[in-house]
């Protein structure tokens, strides 16, 4: 018997719902690039419930009892007295969300003597201290390409939120008012505007394709360029360094993982190289910017907008300066977490234990570190002695 420790967020403050706004879901069974869905032997949910709050318990409540396992939810994860640091001396197998992040950390790791798995139930597994987990053989995986098109659609909306001014003419309607010049005195068309992605991975090139027909002039940088044909099909502009591609875009999104490579990448310098009025929109990790920095700019109007729904730290709190800063349109971590995304990475949880249980191989394309060593995913994506270090 194994003992599983799920750190997920809040119920709504309603209760868990009893009924939801739509009765299905489209079905969902293969990515972009060939990769299948996941594929556990089976289900205990359906696709389309909230699953990924306490109550939803991921869909695995029924699965793990069956198995004779035990598992612990739990939203309180912050602090030393908290439940999650609490349960972690005898946890077996750690699961989070990096919506709400169990961050990790090598001290964590060391009260954690029995751990064996930890599982990211979604897409970037840098609130854990990669080196840890190397050093002790912990295998840590995550659930690869369920959420990237859930966040891709985010960045396309943010983008036409921020450059359109919705947000305040929104709430021009919701607070009684009628004064259209107050709501287009920083509207603009996208149309023709210079789009960049820093990345073009699984979400900044779904963010790329999303806004060709937007009929704008698309940008990218990354370790690695893309093959000519795909540069070709949608027009891309290739930059050798994100310093490049900030100088000539009207509007930046941010696309690639934390590492120490990115942390802090978009600082007071890099900003004041960007076109001014430019707009950034980072989904990916909010220490990817830096926080002061990011709200002078908005402050100064070198920026004209920023959205996004990634922060540091999360839950953000009450006075983290993006919440107050002008011209926003930040949301909570939800781009990754709409109920279409729920139903694959939980799924893809429940794959993985399965696997897990089983003792035969998890995915590759799920595999962060595993067998004291970085490996699939994580191999490509981070680097060994300088991984991420749990977000402490
Ligand atoms: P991918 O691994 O498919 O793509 C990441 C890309 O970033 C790769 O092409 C990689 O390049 C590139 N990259 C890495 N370092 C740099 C760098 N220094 N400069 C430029 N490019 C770089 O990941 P996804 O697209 O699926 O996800 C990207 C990130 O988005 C995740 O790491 C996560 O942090 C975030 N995310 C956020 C979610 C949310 O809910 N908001 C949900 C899911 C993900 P190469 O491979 O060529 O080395």
């Amino acid at each position: 018997m194994a003992k599983i420790l799920c750190v997920l967020y809040d119920d709504p403050k309603s209760g868990h719902p009893k009924s939801y706004a739509r009765d299905d879901i489209p079905e969902i069974k293969g990515y972009p690039g060939g990769q299948t869905a996941p594929t556990p032997e089976g289900l205990s949910f359906n696709p389309g419930e909230l699953l990924g709050s306490v109550s939803g318990k991921l869909g695995l409540e029924k699965y793990l009892a069956d198995a004779g396992h035990e598992l612990v939810v739990t939203s309180d994860k912050n602090g030393p007295d908290s439940r999650f640091v609490k349960e972690l001396a005898d946890a077996d197998v750690v699961i989070s969300q990096p919506f709400w992040p169990a961050y990790l950390t090598p001290e964590r790791f060391a009260m954690a003597p029995k751990l064996k798995l930890a599982v990211t139930a979604g897409i970037g597994s840098d609130h854990v201290d990669l080196q840890s987990a190397i050093d002790r053989n912990v295998t840590v995986c995550e659930v690869t390409y369920s959420n990237s098109i859930s966040v891709a659609e985010h960045v396309v909306m943010m983008i036409l939120a921020l450059v359109r001014n919705y947000i305040p003419s929104y709430k021009q309607v919701i607070d009684g008012g009628w004064n259209i010049a107050d709501c287009v005195q920083r509207a603009y068309d996208v149309e023709k505007m210079h789009v960049g992605t820093v990345a073009a991975g699984r979400i900044g090139w779904a963010v790329l394709k999303r806004m060709h027909p937007f009929d704008v002039h698309l940008h990218y940088t990354d370790r690695h360029r893309l093959p000519l044909e795909q540069e070709k099909e949608l027009g891309l502009t290739f930059h050798e360094s994100a310093e490049d591609l900030v100088k000539v875009c009207d509007v930046v999104t941010i696309n690639c993982p934390l590492h120490p490579e990115t942390e802090n990448l978009f600082n007071k310098e890099l900003i004041s190289k960007m076109k001014k009025g430019a707009y950034i929109v980072n989904t990916a990790r909010g220490k990817i910017c830096d926080t002061q920095a990011i709200a002078d700019a908005l402050e100064s109007g070198q920026l004209a907008g920023y959205a996004g729904d990634v922060w540091f730290p999360q839950p953000a709190p009450k006075d983290h300066p993006w919440r107050s800063m002008p011209y926003h349109s930040m949301t909570p971590h939800t781009s990754g977490s709409t109920l279409s995304a729920q139903a694959r990475y939980a799924a893809g949880t429940r794959e993985i234990l399965e696997c897990w249980f089983a003792g035969k191989p998890i995915r590759d394309e799920y595999l962060i570190v595993h067998d004291g060593k970085l490996a699939g995913a994580g191999a490509h994506s981070y680097s060994e002695g300088d991984a991420t270090g749990g977000s402490s």
